[in-house]
């Protein structure tokens, strides 16, 4: 499959001539060849998105909203190719790609859809004057997006984005370009307006910093990786872009002893593996209280040892594929790390597998105990299927532990007692806990982090505000 740029409504070639290989996870076959995209190729795209803007900007929300709709049909229509194409690109299992991929990328569609449809003018009145508050268009935004959720994080900018008048430029992951593709695909047979979302593929370096860099860029959303999110911060501080950063996360996962056990061990070895643990929200320092450590450990392993690796296409396949053979090299080291630092390895090593996956990136899920809450596996973002388990004393104890790291992004807590649960809720440093669950989505709430796990917000009015200036217009009476 040899991919295209999409600019002005046209599928086009990169001016480098340039490709890069996109390979399986799984088996590290090549799957796909992506053009590996330069800054001649970022200056069309911005060209087009900007030609598009003053009619696409001067639609109504019900006529843009309608134009939501149109693209959550056609994809809903290829529900199936979505999830198949993301579980050959990334690597995850099929049943996950279907259930949570595929359908939040349709969903994101028609969630905004029906939040901008119902957006309304807001009116402060005062004595003599009355104040007419509008959603305004920023301008043309730069929408990059890393591997781990490629659809899914690209629709949830592409469609408020688009929806509130913006014109865009897609920056997919080069890793998994192949859904972004298919967006356009659909996007190209609906006949959106030519220029009002555009591609290019292509690395950080090539394609990434010329767009976050580029005059002509109004907005900046990123989600990917923190140290990324820095460099592209202080490009778009330049020259005052708007910016949204949805970066990293180290999250905690609070286990009291009055926790319902059977339920929690089961939460959180979801939270802690899902999507081979390479999701942002992943709750990867399992935090125990003293008195249920040694039973929870003995049920958490089982269950951990009773899920299903191997190929992603299976239907009963839990775990799959790691991104790349950087990305497991990087998680061997941390699993080397934890080793000398004093960890004990309760369960992990390499699945075997049949012939076919030999040359993909496979590791079993690990789970490491008796390390130091201070250390660098307890501390530092892996992305990956590793977990730490840390024992606590009090909610005291649990709090301090959980707010000892430079992120700041989610956690989950697990108790009977919904009165403490909410108490220590609000003393965590993040942006989202869970409690009693993990990643359970309301579209309408507020999704990001804080400290190095990001700036702002999105979902919901958050993303209306984002990617729209608010105008006052105060109209005093006689
Ligand atoms: P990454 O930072 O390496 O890449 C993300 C995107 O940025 C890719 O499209 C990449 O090509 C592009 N990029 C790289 N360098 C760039 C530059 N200088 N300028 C502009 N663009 C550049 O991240 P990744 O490895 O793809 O993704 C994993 C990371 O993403 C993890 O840290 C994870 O926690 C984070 N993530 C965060 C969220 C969230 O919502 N907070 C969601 C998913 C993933």
């Amino acid at each position: 499959m040899k991919l295209e740029n999409y600019i002005s409504g046209k599928f086009v070639e990169s001016d480098s001539g340039e490709w890069m290989n996109d390979y399986s996870p799984a088996t590290g076959e090549i799957i796909g060849k992506v053009p590996k995209s330069n800054e001649r190729d970022v200056d069309k795209a911005v060209k087009s998105a900007k030609e598009a803007l003053p009619y696409w900007s001067s639609l109504t929300h019900n006529q843009r909203a309608d134009w939501l709709d149109k693209i959550a049909d056609c994809l809903e229509l290829k529900y199936e190719n979505i999830a198949h194409l993301e579980s050959k690109d990334t690597g995850k299992p099929i049943s996950l790609a279907r259930e949570v991929d595929a359908y939040r990328s349709v969903k994101n569609f028609r969630f905004f859809a029906n939040m901008i449809r119902d957006l309304e003018v807001e009116y402060f009145e005062m004595e003599d004057a009355t104040n007419r508050v509008i959603y305004k268009p920023v301008g043309v935004g730069a929408l990059i997006t890393p591997w781990n959720l490629p659809l899914y994080l690209l629709s949830w900018k592409v469609a408020p984005a688009i929806g509130m008048g913006n014109t865009v430029i897609c920056k997919p992951s080069e890793l998994t370009p192949m859904t972004a593709d298919l967006l356009m695909k659909t996007i190209d047979e609906i006949n959106l307006p030519k220029g009002v979302v555009n591609l290019i593929h292509g690395d950080g370096k090539s394609a990434g910093s010329p767009l976050v860099s580029h005059d002509d860029i109004d907005l900046v959303s990123f989600t990917g990786g923190t140290s990324t999110g820095s460099i592209v911060a202080q490009s778009a501080a330049a020259s005052f872009k708007k910016l949204s950063l949805e970066l990293g996360g180290k999250n905690s996962s609070i286990i009291f002893n009055d926790c319902d056990l059977e339920k929690t061990v089961t939460g959180v070895v979801r939270s802690g593996f899902l999507n081979q643990g390479q999701v942002c929200l992943c709750g990867s320092r399992i935090l125990v209280q003293e008195g249920i450590y040694d039973q929870f450990i003995q049920k958490f392993v089982e269950e951990v040892e009773n899920m299903k690796i191997g190929d992603p296409s299976d239907e009963n396949t839990a775990l799959g594929a790691l991104i790349s053979p950087e990305h497991l090299s990087k998680i061997e080291e941390y699993i080397r790390i934890a080793k000398q630092e004093g960890g004990r390895i309760l369960t992990g090593g390499y699945p075997c597998l049949p012939k076919e996956f030999e040359n993909g990136n496979w590791i079993a899920p690990t789970v490491i105990a008796d390390l130091s809450v201070e250390s660098r596996c307890s501390t530092e973002e892996i992305f990956g299927p590793v977990v730490t388990i840390h024992k606590f004393t009090n909610d005291e104890h649990a709090i301090q532990i959980a707010n000892n790291t430079r992120y700041g992004l989610a956690g989950s807590i697990w108790t009977e007692d919904l009165e403490k649960a909410n108490r220590v809720a609000e003393s965590i440093h993040t942006g989202m806990i869970w409690i009693n669950t993990w990643l359970h989505r309301d579209l309408r709430t507020p999704f990001g982090g804080v400290k190095d796990s990001g700036i702002g917000r999105e979902g919901g009015r958050w993303s209306i505000g984002f990617f729209s200036e608010t105008m006052n217009i105060c109209t005093k009476h006689d």
